[in-house]
């Protein structure tokens, strides 16, 4: 299964695209994941990453072009994978298309604004793996550990209410236009998100099965 996952940030995109690769057996490859792990390495790209994610703005196209063309030609993408946050422009929606890799679904969780803004506020995520928790939706064990590695939990710098905004405000004017490309294609499929993790789930996967 090669899947798209397409959702505003904070819509719970990261979270079901882990319930997905575990439920399917496949890796999800994570955009975000990938640039603030070159940020904290300070490569290269890290270096150009870092000066567009703090204002909530995209990296541009070709970067990311490039790097998900060797991401997605590793090996363990063979058998399918889960991309939460590529592509997030139609001009990265259309490189994909044109490059050998076969999209089967492109699954989009619909979440309201006003829902997001609320769920960002209070988002926390682990310095070292990167999984995310939520001070009130998915607390962990304990306070500012990771249940998984024992990491220390943050709050992303792109979570800050000023960036919340603009980052929505860049999905809905640059990659909103995704959801009506693949319909056109007829490969979308939409779940609509819901309080509890487990009942988004549910509908996702129930979405995935028509
Ligand atoms: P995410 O963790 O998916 O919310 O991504 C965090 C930030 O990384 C975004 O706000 C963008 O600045 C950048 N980013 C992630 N994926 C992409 C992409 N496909 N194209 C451009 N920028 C991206």
């Amino acid at each position: 299964m090669k899947l798209i996952l397409l959702a505003a940030p904070g819509a719970g995109k990261g979270t079901q695209a882990e319930k997905l690769s575990e439920h399917f057996n496949i890796p999800t490859i994570s955009t975000g994941a990938i640039l603030r792990k070159n940020i904290k390495d300070e490569t290269e790209l890290g270096k150009i990453a870092a000066e567009y994610i703090n204002d909530g703005k995209l990296i541009p196209d070709d970067v990311m072009i490039s790097v998900m063309a060797d991401r997605l030609g590793e090996d363990d993408c063979k058998n399918g994978f889960i991309l939460d946050g590529f592509p997030r422009t139609l001009a990265q929606a259309e490189a994909l298309s044109a490059s050998s890799i076969q999209i089967d679904k492109v699954l989009m969780i619909d979440v309201a604004d006003e829902k997001i803004i609320k769920r960002l506020s209070g988002r926390l995520e682990c310095e070292k793996c990167a999984t995310t928790y939520h001070k009130d939706f998915r607390p962990p064990a304990k306070d500012g550990v990771c249940d998984k590695c024992g990491g220390n939990l943050t709050v992303r710098k792109d979570d800050k209410p000023e960036t919340v905004k603009e980052r929505l405000n860049t999905y809905h004017t640059q990659t909103e236009p995704l959801i009506e490309y693949y319909k056109n294609i007829g490969i979308l499929r939409v779940a609509k998100g819901q309080e509890e993790i487990v009942d988004t789930t549910k509908e996702v996967l129930k979405a995935l099965e028509a």
